[in-house]
């Protein structure tokens, strides 16, 4: 796995009568991660000359916004998954590795990872992204799973459609209440769209596929510490969200902490919910990366890094992404969404490219172009906020599905995602039900 200096020669060659300023000039680019950021830097540096080494823990890129569909058995895990060697393997210059890293030597230059032999770089591009956070509480993570991977989404599916199964079959009410009930913890996007979605799965599966059990059994509660929903939107389209999340049946309980979470419930604001499914929407920090370069997080265990997302005083890495805490004109942190880190991760690979070619460092800080948010509550409902425009239902939800398909990773996804899309508008079936046998 080791990436030498003799492997790279061929982008090193000619080199030799350049300054000593030069010669530092980066030849071997190892980017960790392949997610929203480190694919869009990797693809930028596709055919430059470079060396570029993609590392990911997982063989494939994932579009995470997606995931409650797989969840909730709209979507198969492969409608949004890529593997990272199909997308980058058509670029002779850029190497993927499948491995776990586990540190940065940064007097060394080199990326540790848990298998194989470190990997040297000159440049360094941080895009793990970030994972669940339990706020401490970690051992509630057997009991409500967060939403961060395509393991997760199954389990969820699976708990979920079990749960259908159980309850047609209990005999005992407490158990059968239990079984029809979901608690979803986190009134963020996440939280918002699982409820949506979990709503609409009963809806459209119990009344036709099911005998034992009725609609009016199933019980989605949607937790949330905070006063509302969806903070991070205008209060107009929060609370619109929350009359349509309660309209299809869910009971949203805003200023409600939770306080416990067991095998078969959770405790929140003095009250016990007995649920046999709970899930976590409740919050994400960031990956170890400040641990790893041995330096201080900031908000969210971010790395806080300069104006062209260099870290300072390691100017030789930069972090794109969820792991990075990157500062607007108005000195306030870049949210944690997808289309940061995609532009982020474009915006260093042209920078890296053009310096290559250049021979000069570029300061030209990083800018970014919100294009808007969104967040969708179910069949032809979701909110979408761009500056002053504000909209709410059947074109928000137009919008939510053109800037989703369009983001996904190739024409491929985009045809599977729409057709399966069309085909669950029309038929209200949901094609991803499975269960596997227990062993
Ligand atoms: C359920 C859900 C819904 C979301 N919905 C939206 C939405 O609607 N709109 C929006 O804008 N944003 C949304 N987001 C947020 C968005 O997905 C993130 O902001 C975005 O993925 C961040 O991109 P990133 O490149 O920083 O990290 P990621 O896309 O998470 O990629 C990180 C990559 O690093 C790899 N990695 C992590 N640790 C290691 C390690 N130790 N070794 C090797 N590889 C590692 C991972 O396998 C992964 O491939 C959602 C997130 C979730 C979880």
């Amino acid at each position: 796995m080791m990436i030498s200096k003799t492997e790279n020669e061929d982008f090193g060659a000619g080199e030799g009568g350049l300054s000593g300023a030069l010669l530092q000039r980066p030849r071997r680019i190892v980017i960790v991660g392949g997610g929203f950021g480190g694919l869009a830097c990797a693809s930028a540096l596709g055919g430059a000359k470079v060396n570029v080494t993609m590392v990911d823990r997982r063989n494939h890129n994932l579009f995470q916004p997606l995931l409650y569909q797989v969840a909730t058995a709209i979507l198969s895990p492969a409608s949004i998954s890529e593997p990272l060697r199909r997308t980058l393997g058509r670029h002779n210059n850029i190497h993927v590795v499948m491995a776990e890293v586990t540190g940065i030597d940064t007097v060394r230059k080199a990326v540790i990872a848990e298998d194989g032999a470190p990997i040297e770089y000159d440049t360094l591009v941080i895009a793990t992204g970030s994972k669940d956070n339990y706020f401490g509480n970690d051992t509630w993570r057997e009991f409500a799973p967060g939403l961060k991977s395509n393991r997760d989404a199954r389990l969820i599916r699976e708990r979920l459609l079990t749960l259908f199964e159980r309850a047609e079959l209990a005999e005992n009410p407490e158990e059968r209440r239990a079984c029809l009930t979901s608690v979803i913890i986190g009134g963020g996007p996440t939280g918002v769209e699982l409820a949506g979605a979990i709503a609409e799965l009963g809806r459209f599966l119990i009344p036709r596929d099911f005998k034992n059990i009725s609609i009016d059994e199933l019980r989605i509660v949607l937790l949330e510490a905070a006063p509302g929903i969806l903070s991070g939107f205008d209060k107009s389209l929060s609370d619109y969200a929350q009359k349509t999340l309660e309209k299809k049946g869910v009971e949203v309980r805003v200023n409600t902490p939770v306080e416990a979470i067991e095998d078969g419930g959770v405790t929140a604001g003095g009250e016990r919910f007995e649920t046999c499914c709970t899930i976590w929407g409740a919050g994400v920090k960031a990956t170890p990366v400040a641990e790893w370069l041995g330096l201080e997080a900031g908000r969210g265990g971010r790395v806080p890094v300069e104006g062209d997302l260099s870290v300072k005083g390691l100017s030789d890495i930069y972090i794109v992404g969820d792991a990075a805490l990157a500062l607007d004109e108005n000195g306030k942190p870049f949210p944690a969404l997808a289309q940061v880190a995609k532009q982020q991760g474009r915006y260093l690979g042209k920078k890296l490219r053009a310096e290559r070619h250049s021979r000069s460092r570029s300061d030209e800080p990083f800018r970014f172009k919100n294009r808007g948010i969104t967040a969708v509550i179910g069949r032809n409902a979701a909110i979408f906020e761009a500056g002053r425009l504000k909209l709410t239902g059947r074109t928000a939800w137009f919008l939510w599905a053109i800037v989703h398909v369009l983001l996904l990773v190739n024409f491929e996804k985009r045809f599977l995602v729409s057709t399966q899309w069309m085909w669950t508008f029309f038929t209200k079936q949901r094609n991803a039900r499975l269960i596997d046998e227990r062993s």
